[in-house]
């Protein structure tokens, strides 16, 4: 990818892990970086809204968006359908700005090949108790609904080590910077920052005699 297109990051954590908090903080207080809006086909929860949160969609329609080469990358989690629409993700990044996929570690594999210089960051809770309560906290679920939610999430944790940076979100403001921190390297990065500087880097090296 050229130096002037935005890069794009991909989240991937269990749920339960705090990643769309995290996300969503992150977009607040960094400028110029975009969260991608997925397709699914899972039914709406309360105080989600339709092309905010998810565009949320039927089966049928969502295959067919499959078959016409929309999506980036798509997957099924949890018995429902996800993707990412191709066309937002390309058309913002050629404009500059830099993208963040908030998608489980299937779609980040497909990711992977096909735009090797996205930069992947994997969200694990401090402790597999602080997940169970987590989990438990959200609903009052039986013990078989939180011990199914538990094994997805371990299912998703194992895949820890294809990704290129870990934040432990134990302390929320701690992650948060952690987070920001990712950002804020590769936007200083040389190919970035020579892009950037053009004209500041031939200035600084003007009339040079050897
Ligand atoms: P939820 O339904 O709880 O919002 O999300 C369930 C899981 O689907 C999460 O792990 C989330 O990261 C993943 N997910 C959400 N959108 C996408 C997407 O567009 N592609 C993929 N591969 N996973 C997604």
């Amino acid at each position: 990818m050229m130096a002037d297109k935005g890069t794009l990051y991909i989240v991937s954590a269990p749920s339960g892990a705090g990643k769309t908090s995290l996300v969503a903080a992150l977009v607040e207080k960094v400028p110029r970086l975009r969260i991608s809006v997925s397709h699914t086909t899972r039914t709406m929860r309360p105080g989600e809204e339709d092309g905010v949160n998810y565009h949320f969609t039927d089966r049928d329609s969502f295959v067919r968006q499959v078959e016409q080469g929309r999506f980036l990358e798509h997957a099924e989690v949890f018995g429902n359908l996800y993707g990412t629409s191709a066309d937002w993700v390309k058309q913002t990044l050629n404009g500059g700005e830099d993208v963040i996929l908030e998608i489980d570690w299937q779609g980040a594999t497909q990711i992977r090949k096909q735009l090797p210089d996205a930069v992947s960051i994997f969200i694990l809770p401090p402790s597999l108790d602080i997940l169970a309560q987590r989990l438990r906290g959200r609903e009052t679920d039986d013990d078989a609904v939180i011990q199914h939610r538990l094994d997805g999430a371990q299912d998703e944790m194992s895949h820890f080590a294809e990704f290129d940076y870990l934040i432990v979100n134990d302390d929320f403001q701690r992650a948060l910077y952690e987070l920001g921190a990712i950002v804020e390297a590769r936007r200083l990065d040389t190919p970035r920052q020579q892009a950037r500087l053009a004209s500041t880097l031939e200035d600084l090296l003007r009339d040079r005699r050897h």
